[in-house]
Order: structure tokens, then C-alpha cells, then sequence
């Protein structure tokens, strides 16, 4: 690799590659160390501050449908006809944009700008049910295992639900029991678990028109 100019690489191409492909959370992040923090040091970001928004923005990838990209991921730009910036593949078909929610008081749900893109196969975990589970180093191992996945079947998006025991489509008012499936359509509202901390997920779809 020492034989490789850096400037060669792709990410050196700052107006091709903008550091704002990283998402929005690691760019507020970015602007907050580099701009605002620059000769303030008191002003940048704590160590779990990027630890958060780093696993955050793993919740925003999706997979490149271009066999042959060279990053087969990319970091979604909440844009509406969305396309990998590595390669410029667009994405194929509807997209699932789910937004976490937390009950601030009772009924008064507020958003927790936190944001889990789906894709096929994409798992739901106990962090994204639950607000008082934390991603970090503490997790058991029964947390570790995924709840529920989302798969594209028979032509719809669908959750899949494994181990939530009080999974509601609020849209439908429905229990989901465990075992069976929930349909993810535009505007839906699911209650991941009816318990202190369990959060509302609203879906949106993006990509309506590819
Ligand atoms: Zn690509």
C-alpha cells in the first residue's frame, strides 16, 4: 500500500467525497470539533459523543445494490431518490425510514433524532426498543441477540417480530404477537414495547418513485 499516492484514493477527492457522506450526525460532530471547537478546545465533542454518533450512523447504511462497488455500503442522506456516493448506484425500489420515538410524559411522545434505516435482513434490537438499553461495552448477552428482522416479502416490506412481547401496530391498533409479521407501509406507527422507556416507531417511505 505504500506504493499508493493518497491522493489516488478516493476520499481525496473532497468535492466528489464531502465529509458530509459520513451523515449527520458525525457531521454535526465534524462542524462542532472543526469549526465551533477549533480554538476552543472545552467546545469539541467528548469521546462518547463520537462513540454514539458512530453507532448511530451504522443504523443509517444501506447496502450499495451495485455488485461490483468497491464500498458496498454507504451512510443514507435522508434525500428522497437516495444514491450510493461511491459509485452513484441509486437505490432500487421503496426505502423504509423508521423514526424513534420516546414517551416524554405520559401520551406526549417526542422524537429521539435517532433514525434506523431498513433494509433485507436488517435486524431490530433491544437498543432500538428500548431507551434505557444502551449500545455500549455493557450490553449482555441476551441483548446482544436480535429481536426482530425486517424482509422484503412478497412485494412489502415486513417485520418480522421474535421476541417482542407487547409489539402493537398503533396504526392498525393490533397486538403483533411473536411469531407473526407487521406491515412497514408509509406513515405507520408500531409500538416496539408497552414498558417504561419502550419507544413508537414512525415509518416513512423514501424512494416512492423508483
Ligand atoms: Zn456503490
Amino acid at each position: 500500500l505504500a506504493q499508493v499516492s493518497k491522493w489516488a484514493l478516493p476520499w481525496a477527492d473532497v468535492d466528489r467525497m464531502p465529509y458530509t457522506i459520513t451523515g449527520p450526525y458525525l457531521k454535526a460532530l465534524f462542524d462542532q470539533a472543526f469549526v465551533t471547537g477549533l480554538h476552543h478546545p472545552l467546545q469539541r465533542p467528548n469521546a462518547d459523543s463520537w462513540e454514539q454518533a458512530l453507532l448511530k450512523t451504522t443504523d443509517l447504511m444501506q447496502p450499495c445494490a451495485n455488485k461490483s462497488c468497491e464500498q458496498k455500503w454507504f451512510v443514507f442522506d435522508n434525500t428522497a431518490s437516495p444514491r450510493c456516493p461511491f459509485c452513484g448506484t441509486p437505490v432500487q425500489g421503496t426505502l423504509p425510514v423508521l423514526d424513534l420515538y420516546y414517551e416524554f410524559k405520559p401520551t406526549v411522545w417526542k422524537p429521539e433524532h435517532h433514525r434506523l434505516m431498513v433494509y433485507h435482513n436488517q435486524y431490530l434490537f433491544q437498543w432500538h426498543v428500548n431507551r434505557n438499553v444502551v449500545r455500549n461495552e455493557k450490553l449482555t448477552a441476551a441483548q446482544k441477540v436480535p429481536v426482530g428482522y425486517f424482509t422484503f416479502h412478497q412485494g412489502r416490506w415486513v417485520l418480522v417480530n421474535q421476541k417482542l412481547s407487547s409489539l402493537k401496530d398503533l396504526t392498525e391498533d393490533k397486538e403483533v404477537p411473536v411469531g407473526t409479521m407487521v406491515d412497514i407501509t408509509d406513515g405507520k406507527k408500531l409500538l416496539l414495547a408497552n414498558e417504561e422507556g419502550g419507544r413508537v416507531v414512525v415509518v416513512t417511505m423514501a424512494n416512492k418513485g423508483n
